[in-house]
């Protein structure tokens, strides 16, 4: 086995016991990305030269006994999250020269114990799509299938991982951006409950949706990640102030008497893919054999996530999106007058699917629509999280596919954005929700094509999600 190819558990091991040393492993990673990423294109920036100055930096702590979990261990980052001396595009041309000054909170973390930042992945500008096919940097190609697409919006990140270009990623979820690629790439995406790790730094796309979390190659290194990030930060007045549960400490444990609901809405939605549905009754199956106590439930307002999602999270971007001007940061076009100014820079700089989203969503908040659309949309979202708020006094995990299909072919829904949105039907509603999900592989289809099945869990019951998911997965 090739270093780049260990998990963060096996990496730390080796760095310990002196197998091998963390510029050793920064340098295959390093070799690997140069091979695979003209053909993947999953990273926008390399930092070749900072990586291994922060690799022999980490070497130091580690023989000096002053390591910490992810000391040593090469990682990448979604562009759309800032890296502090690292070019931070967001992959969208508006922030092309755009360097942040300051690391988001959960990087500066792991920069602090010796983290090595190998470099910055491509996704979907802002986070807007879920294809990775709306970067103003080309798409990302599956690395299972280059025809493919990888998956977004954190396309990049789950592409990374899964052909081992690093050992981890950090990535953004909104309505679905960590867990859907990941399921497309055969890697671990976990998206944690709303307000338990910091978005401090994380380019925002809408806000009261936002998440950040890892993608990783087995579910014991998302918890192991987590359990390095997450945490209360005065940056970000929506995080938890409660400490944060020793995410490994239980991830053993059996799972008897454990009550998984089956959510039937998911299952009744058309277009689902035989293959899916067949890989996630196998895993349910599963866990019937470990001893959960499996039962039917209903979460009657899943039909309405995707509008509901299509509604609010143009609303918080049109606002969010508003900084980007062409006066505070990033590329500004030359203008006759201010106003030439800011619709040179936006209409150069944004590519088609962010200025949809700016449109609807000044339509939607707009003096007159406000109360058909963006005041509908609130309610309904209530009704949604009260779904999820019910069936957890009943059971405590749900199951369900990830995506209703595998990857699909670059080009294939490119020019049909209602086609593209349909893709994120099983990941919006917990993300409406701010409860925690994770997309664990499940296996192959019979084209070769990774499947996830998605466990989702009550506000901040991740631990349980991660003892599920460490038995469930299926590595190949
Ligand atoms: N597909 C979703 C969208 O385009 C995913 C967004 C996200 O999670 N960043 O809005």
């Amino acid at each position: 086995m090739q270093l780049n190819e260990l998990t963060i558990k096996e990496a730390q091991e080796g760095l310990r016991s002196k197998k091998f040393t963390s510029v050793e492993l920064t340098k295959v990673c390093l070799d690997r990305i140069k091979a695979r990423n003209k053909d993947v294109n999953a990273f926008i920036t390399v930092c070749e030269e900072s990586a291994l100055e922060e690799a022999r930096v980490a070497d130091g702590l580690l023989s000096s006994g002053q390591d910490s979990p992810l000391t040593g261990i090469p990682f990448s980052v979604k562009d759309a999250i800032c890296t502090a001396g690292v070019r931070s595009t967001g992959s969208a041309k508006i922030l092309d020269n755009y360097t942040p000054p300051y690391d988001a909170t959960v990087i500066g973390k792991i920069r602090k114990q010796g983290g090595v930042l190998v470099g910055k992945n491509n996704c979907d500008a802002f986070g807007h799509g879920a294809s990775n096919e709306n970067s103003m940097y080309g798409p990302v190609s599956n690395p299972h299938d280059l025809s493919k697409v990888a998956g977004g919006s954190s396309g990049g990140s789950a592409a990374a991982v899964a052909d081992n270009m690093c050992i981890y990623s950090i990535a953004e979820d909104t309505g679905g951006s960590i867990r859907q690629p990941a399921s497309f790439c055969g890697a671990s995406g976990f998206r944690p409950s709303y307000g338990r790790n910091s978005r401090f730094g994380i380019m925002p796309m809408a806000s009261s949706l936002d998440t950040v979390g890892p993608i990783t190659k087995t579910t014991y290194d998302a918890a192991l990640v987590m359990s390095q990030i997450a945490g209360q930060d005065i940056l970000d007045g929506t995080t938890l102030h409660d400490s944060v549960p020793n995410y490994l400490e239980k991830i053993n444990e059996d799972l008897s008497g454990l009550r998984v609901g089956i959510p039937k809405e998911y299952f009744e939605l058309e277009g689902l893919d035989s293959e899916v549905k067949e890989i996630t009754a196998k895993q349910i199956d599963k866990l019937k054999e470990l001893g959960c106590k499996v039962e039917e439930v209903s979460l009657p307002h899943t039909k309405y996530a995707i509008a509901v999602y299509y509604i609010l999270v143009p609303c918080e971007d049109s606002s969010n999106l508003g900084r980007l001007d062409g006066i505070r940061y990033g590329v500004r076009q030359k203008g006759k007058d201010l106003y030439d100014l800011y619709a040179g820079s936006r209409a150069t700089g944004f590519p088609e699917e962010v200025k949809r989203r700016i449109l609807i969503g000044t339509y939607a908040l707009s003096a007159g629509y406000y109360d058909a659309y963006y005041k509908k949309a609130q309610t309904v979202r209530t009704l949604i999280k009260r779904d999820f708020d019910e069936v957890f006094k009943k059971v405590d995990l749900l199951i369900t596919p990830t995506s209703p299909f595998p990857a699909f072919g670059v080009g294939e829904k490119k020019d049909d954005p209602l086609a593209l949105y349909m893709a994120d039907v099983m990941v919006s509603p917990a993300a409406i929700a701010g409860v925690p999900a994770l997309s664990v592989p499940s296996g192959k289809n019979s084209a070769g094509l990774p499947v996830g099945v998605q466990i989702i869990g009550s506000r901040y019951g991740e631990e349980k999600i991660f003892r599920v998911g460490s038995k469930l997965e299926i590595i190949n």
